[in-house]
């Protein structure tokens, strides 16, 4: 198999058109045209994972972070990105970087946080924008549940929960063939009049030339009318964090002792506890400061995230209690889901998860008996 079908498979699901505009996911080193020997997920492309690749006979490592992330100007070895490309690029190890945009998926990072803490009633926390379009075309009435259905097969219809999600309505269309035209209906010259439905459909835009295509497929004219609009809706299924909800109620030290159980963790850093039971959680895998004001309009209780700076915790005003899991910590069931996406479409071949820690935060607990 070659590593392009990996791809594109992981691609389906996290599609790189949505990935965030300051990010690099995709492929970084090697080719995709490369018979893959096998994968190994990660969360960081480091030289140790590369090495571990190299042992375990794995052209391809999966990693969460972009281990190329912003420009470079020279590949001579002076820090761990440079050595870990030259490493890679030396040994024949493809690195892709599956990131924000596996953050920005309803079913990405932050779903393996919500299935860690049992939350339910999940939505995206912070939907994304300008992300879907609508697609009106005109088809004769006789072949218009076959191009609906050829619609729905290429990707439209999805609104949030729901699928094969359209509306049509029926009138009549009108066309003159021209010279050249090869008209399936009427004769040239002559204006013909048709009964046609007139189909509404909203798609992402990153499959729009896939369901025009499938359009072009399934209508019966030479050349159909349609028409592509921009939508100013926001998208349910896309966007940043999670919001969702505990079936009940819960202190918020359980909450925390949840949290160091479910999460292994040796420490929480966390804002004044409110004294008040949780139940709406918001969570961002990474570095989620960013979220904090949306979290609080959210109406959550707690918020889960990392790398949240000094002045930052003070944004939770004691509308909500922010905890910083640490980014590792709350990103590291990310390979799970990884290894899990990979094993459940290609059941028969080689898929690894790194035995290598690669969080380069530590702490020290100590037993005060010092
Ligand atoms: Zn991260």
């Amino acid at each position: 198999m070659q590593i392009n079908t990996i791809l594109q498979y992981l691609e389906s699901i996290a599609p790189l058109a949505l990935q965030e505009a300051y990010d690099n996911a995709g492929l970084l080193t090697g080719c995709d045209n490369w018979e893959c020997t096998g994968a190994i997920c990660t969360l960081d492309a480091t030289i140790d994972v590369l090495q571990e690749a190299k042992a375990k006979g794995c052209n391809l490592v999966i990693a969460h972070h972009p281990i190329l992330f912003t420009g470079i100007k020279q590949v001579i070895g002076k820090n761990y990105i440079e050595q870990a490309l030259i490493f890679a690029i030396k040994n024949d190890i493809a690195i892709y970087a599956i990131h924000t945009n596996l953050d920005n998926i309803a079913q990405g990072v932050n779903k393996t946080i919500a299935e860690k803490l049992g939350l339910i009633r999940t939505r995206v926390l912070l939907p994304k924008f300008n992300t879907l379009q609508k697609l009106v075309c005109f088809v004769p009435i006789s072949h218009a549940s076959q191009v609906v259905e050829a619609l729905f097969k290429a990707g439209a219809g999805y609104i949030g929960n729901y699928s094969e999600a359209s509306f049509s309505n029926s009138g009549l269309g009108s066309f003159k063939a021209g010279e050249n035209a090869n008209p399936t209906i009427g004769n040239k010259g002559i204006r013909e009049t048709v009964a046609e439905e007139r189909v509404e459909v909203i798609l992402p835009f990153y499959l729009q030339k896939k369901i025009i295509t499938a359009l072009k497929l399934a209508h019966p004219y030479e050349e159909p009318a349609y028409d592509l609009i921009p939508l100013l809706n926001e998208n349910q299924s896309v966007g940043s964090g999670l919001m969702g909800e505990l079936a009940h109620p819960i202190e918020e030290t359980a909450l925390l002792t949840l949290l160091k159980k479910e999460f292994a963790l040796s420490v929480i850093k966390h804002t004044k506890l409110r004294q008040k039971p949780v139940q709406k959680i918001a969570i961002c895998g990474g570095s989620g400061s960013a979220l904090i004001e949306s979290a609080c309009n959210a109406g959550a209780d707690f918020y889960i995230s990392s790398d949240i700076k000094y002045h930052e915790f003070f944004n939770a005003n004691q509308q909500l209690v922010i905890a910083d899991i640490g980014h590792w910590e709350s990103e590291q069931y990310t390979i799970d889901l990884l290894f899990s996406i990979l094993t459940t479409n290609f059941p028969n071949f080689a898929v690894l998860k790194t035995s290598v820690d690669t969080n380069p935060v530590h702490y020290f607990i100590g037993n005060n008996n010092y």
